[in-house]
């Protein structure tokens, strides 16, 4: 054989390995992997780089040094079942229907939950082939036919309502319970449901009452599990902690971990667990290839005083249309593409993953129905401005508050989540200038009268393009 066809043979054979060695992951025509990391009841101010005092996150902090930080992003509710509908939806709660006005969240013996006709995140990414994991906490509805498996989820290890649902103590005795909990307090299922090779979901409950001091960690290991199971393929990987929302629990290797009590501890070993899954992103090649976003689903149930979290500079937390409510921190992380260590100021919504995630994998919004979800991908790239200027906030189906670029109208306020308080109805509404008053503590109504005309006419604007759906949390009482 002449010597330049051999070093063509050799050549084309070097070319095969390297080809067979490279990863499918590292192909520039593979869309980019999504995880969601959404802890429960987390504060804006409980991270390092939104200006804990005490409590340390050097994983989280690193996610905002590498990426991009959101001072403006906000959850579409202030508790859990209708926040979580917003986000893996891409639509208020009034649109999804899980939004209730007789009571707020899902509990264990309701009969409603998210609808098939609602398209989760899940789903539209599965049909453009993503292989799609769940590690935490559901609460859309826990009859069978509500699960993560049944709404997109190829694969769910978690609990189906919140930590401190199932109590097996007397109705005196539960408050107190959360200042001494233990496991056996709270009869919640730790759940695994999947697929088997035939396509029938097999749904088994693991532990019942689960081990709430493992759950975080198991969550992470699991989820890092998934990642390394799918590295060849695109994945979306959902990991809404149950922590923490209370009752609080940490491994006993966290015992005493923070400064900052059994909260501070809860808050590092979710840090610790985020660490955890970007290492492995980067060990299996994928960081540059994997948008990774943090939130938390609502703000700090200071009802739970030193047991919730701190709200940063905002107003009141977890139940409230006040900032404290529904501000939480926003971080995103995608080495290569998202600049390191951009703060944005531009407003964003948890019900805008949907939009972001399918602008980015070349998926197609739904076009039959309303959608309250728009595309900030022009804002991670950094080469364009963010397509969000107002938000409303609701409590159950009532539009409580309304904002427009730095201007918040309240039309009504509620008294402290979990410990009763009236409704007030403002008229005039109050208003805040969230730029020179992120406390909102100076009402201005009075002083800027056209700047109050204005977000009025823009929430009545929003109001009338929204079709209340019927509740499904209030079917509760419906019949069943
Ligand atoms: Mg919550």
């Amino acid at each position: 054989m002449p010597r330049t066809a051999r070093l063509a043979l050799l050549l084309a054979a070097v070319l095969a390995a390297c080809a067979q060695g490279s990863p499918e992951s590292s192909s520039p025509d593979r869309p980019p992997n999504f995880v969601i990391v959404f802890a429960d009841d987390l504060g804006w101010g409980d991270l390092g780089s939104y200006g804990a005092p005490v409590i340390r996150t050097p994983h989280l902090d690193r996610m905002a040094a590498e990426g991009q930080r959101w001072t403006n992003f906000y959850v579409t509710a202030s508790v859990c079942s209708p926040s979580r509908a917003g986000l893996l939806t891409g639509r208020l709660a009034v649109r999804n229907g899980l939004y209730g006005d007789r009571v707020r969240v899902l509990f264990p013996d309701f009969v409603g939950g998210i609808q098939d006709e609602e398209i989760t995140i899940a789903e539209a990414l599965t049909d453009l082939g993503y292989a799609t994991g769940m590690f935490g906490k559901w609460h859309l509805g826990d009859r069978p036919r509500y699960l993560p498996t049944r709404h997109g989820f190829d694969y769910w290890f978690g609990i189906p309502y919140s930590n401190d649902m199932m109590s097996t103590l007397p109705r005196e005795e539960r408050r107190a319970a959360f200042l001494d909990p233990k496991i056996e307090y709270w009869d919640v299922p730790l759940i695994r449901s999947e697929r088997d090779a035939a396509g029938e979901i097999v749904t088994e409950t693991l532990e019942q009452p689960a081990d709430q001091t493992t759950i975080t960690k198991r969550y992470a290991e699991e989820a890092v599990d998934f990642i390394r199971a799918h590295r060849d393929v695109p994945f979306f990987v959902y990991v809404p902690h149950s922590m923490p929302h209370v009752p609080l629990f940490r491994a006993p290797d966290f015992e005493g971990h923070s400064g900052a009590g059994l909260y501070g501890d809860v808050i590092e070993e979710i840090d610790w667990s985020v660490g955890r899954i970007l290492d492995t992103l980067e060990e299996e090649g994928l960081a540059e290839n994997t948008v990774v976003f943090f939130s938390s689903d609502n703000g700090p149930w200071t009802a739970f005083r030193t047991q919730g979290g701190l709200a940063g500079p905002f107003r009141e937390g977890k139940g409230m249309t006040w900032e404290g409510g529904m501000r939480v921190p926003g971080l995103f992380w995608w080495p290569g593409t998202i600049a390191p260590s951009v703060v944005t100021d531009e407003i964003g919504s948890t019900s805008d993953l949907l939009a972001t995630f399918l602008s980015l994998s070349d998926g197609a919004m739904p076009d039959d129905r309303p959608m309250d979800s728009l595309d900030l991908a022009p804002v991670l790239r950094g080469d364009g401005e963010g397509p969000r200027d107002e938000m409303p906030f609701y409590r159950g189906s009532e539009l409580h508050a309304y904002r427009v670029g730095n201007y918040k109208a309240h039309f009504i306020t509620r008294g402290e989540y979990g410990l009763g308080g009236e409704r007030m109805e403002h008229d005039p509404p109050l208003l805040y200038d969230l730029s020179v008053d992120a406390g909102e503590q100076w009402d201005i109504a009075a002083a800027q009268p056209a700047a109050l005309a204005e977000v009025t006419a823009r929430a009545l604007q929003h109001l009338a393009g929204v079709e209340v759906a019927p509740s499904q949390l209030d079917l509760r009482t419906g019949g069943d």
